[in-house]
């Protein structure tokens, strides 16, 4: 079998299907190491992660078990502890009653408290279609209109009204007005459920997950093929039968009745050879992903704050969030320098893509000082990375063209596509490696997958809900 990508949804199944002795596994990789969007690398000395990633809480137990036996002691459960901006204020996240009351806006918590009482007065009208309308319709205008919509706006480059219901319906965790106030009593000892405000997070960065996992995977016997990028995947009628790739500047292909692919779908689409019909490519002309620059600075001094993260919804800010790593793990190692990263959501062709790592350093650093965070230590330099796929983007309508391509690959004998790229889901790394633990007990010993079960587990991929 090949698998295409060793993100955490790649690296998961290679590491079931070895374990179990199912399949001879190869790995194709375009970069040089594992972990996909979920991964790790060092800046003078710190370990960094491409923006904050946690292991939450909600991972199925079982999978949860399996990392914690992977990853031993070195998988620490931590606090959270961050803050959101709010009309200027900074407010604990995640919300805490007594903070709430002591710095909460007032003219915001009376907003949310009208909002609450008109939830009482009985709605006419049509039923909500899209992100902006079912959001309103459950969180009310006051939260809305200060933190999810310009956070919306922020984060996919679209007005709230071109976003689709979807997004709202599964992708936003504290959906309801009940549903936040429930979040919010899970702080209260006594009604703390376990694992509420804390997560799992490995000493050494959020990819020692996908590390672990490879290394299981290679123990087993599959084989990771590094700087490979997919350049088609081969059939014969409905039948899968190769994959073609480019590695060092050369063309390869490998025979293979079987492909599981965690690449973005469009990209799988556009590689079939023959081609997909008309209909299946315009399909995927017309879903995109949204890109994210992450920008690195590094700080002479040894922590710049307490928190593990900084959210900022208001529009006026560019940055999405900003996380300190060193602060995810506790450590105090370099003791000479921290590393700040600052998510800035964009797209190739934007302005900030095309700027240099130090404008964007420059351009972070008053950012951060307009939020009232100030940068007094020397920089001793910015780098950046760039995700092209950091998010997939849930246009209104996007749901017909994500399904035009998932029916037409779903028909190909052989051919699985699964993960956040391969199912087009805004979903967690726990999400990812629930599907590719689900796929691996879908497959049967003659190398046929049971399509009934499958078409179950994609019901449950459908009752994800991603948290922050
Ligand atoms: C800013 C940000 C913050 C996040 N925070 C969290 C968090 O706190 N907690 C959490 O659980 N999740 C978080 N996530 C989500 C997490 O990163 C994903 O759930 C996870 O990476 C999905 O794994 P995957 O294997 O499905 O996809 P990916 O990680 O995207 O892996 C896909 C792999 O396919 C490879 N690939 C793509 N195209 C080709 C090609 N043509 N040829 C060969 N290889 C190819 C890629 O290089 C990549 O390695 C966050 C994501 C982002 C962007």
């Amino acid at each position: 079998m090949v698998i295409l990508g060793a993100g955490p949804a790649g690296l998961g199944a290679a590491c079931q299907l070895t374990r179990a002795g199912m399949a001879r596994v190869t790995v194709l990789e375009q970069r040089d190491i594992v972990g996909g969007n979920a991964g790790s690398f060092d800046i003078d000395g710190v370990r960094v992660d491409y923006g904050s990633h946690r292991l939450h809480p909600a991972c199925d137990p079982a999978i949860l078990r399996d990392l914690q036996e992977l990853l031993g002691d070195d998988l620490l459960l931590r606090p959270r502890h961050g803050r959101i901006r709010l009309r200027g204020r900074w407010i604990h996240f995640p919300l805490k009653p007594v903070d709430l009351l002591l710095h909460l806006p007032k003219s915001f918590g009376f907003g949310v408290a009208a909002d609450l009482a008109r939830k009482f007065v009985p709605r006419r009208g049509q039923s909500p279609e899209t992100f902006a309308s079912v959001l309103e319709h459950s969180l009310g205008r006051t939260i809305c209109r200060d933190f999810y919509f310009p956070y919306a706006r922020k984060l996919w480059g679209l007005s709230p009204e071109q976003l689709s219901v979807t997004q709202a319906r599964r992708r936003v965790s504290a959906s309801s007005l009940s549903k936040m106030l429930r979040k919010i009593a899970t702080a209260i000892p006594g009604l703390k459920p376990p694992g509420a405000g804390r997560f799992f997070y490995p000493k050494l960065g959020f990819g020692q997950i996908s590390q672990r996992l490879r290394e299981e995977a290679e123990a087993g016997g599959a084989e990771f093929l590094f700087g490979a990028r997919l350049t088609a995947v081969e059939r014969e009628g409905n039948r899968v039968t190769a994959v073609c790739y480019e590695r060092h500047g050369r063309e390869e292909r490998i025979a293979a009745p079987l492909v599981w692919s965690t690449v973005p779908i469009t990209v799988l689409v556009n590689s079939l050879r023959p081609e997909a019909p008309a209909e299946v490519r315009s399909a995927a002309g017309q879903v995109d992903f949204r890109g994210m620059i992450l920008i690195y600075l590094v700080l002479e001094q040894k922590q710049f704050t307490e928190y593990d993260a900084h959210y900022f919804p208001e529009e006026a800010i560019p940055i999405s969030r900003l996380s300190e790593p060193k602060n995810y793990s506790a450590t105090s190692n370099p003791a000479d320098c921290t590393v700040l990263c600052a998510e800035l959501p964009a797209d190739p062709g934007s302005r900030e893509w095309a700027m240099s790592d130090d404008e964007l350093g420059k351009a972070m650093c008053s950012w951060l000082a307009q939020a009232g965070l100030p940068v007094r230590a020397p920089v001793r330099r910015a780098l950046t990375r760039r995700l092209r796929q950091a998010y997939p983007m849930y246009r209104a309508g996007y749901e017909t063209h994500f399904a035009t391509m998932d029916a037409w690959v779903g028909q190909i004998e052989g051919l699985l596509t699964f993960g956040r790229q391969g199912l087009f889901a805004h979903d967690n790394t726990h999400h990812a490696l629930y599907m590719a633990y689900a796929a691996v007990k879908c497959l049967r010993s003659d190398g046929t997958l049971d399509l009934g079960r499958w078409k179950e587990f994609r019901q449950v991929f459908e009752t994800h809900i991603v948290e922050d």
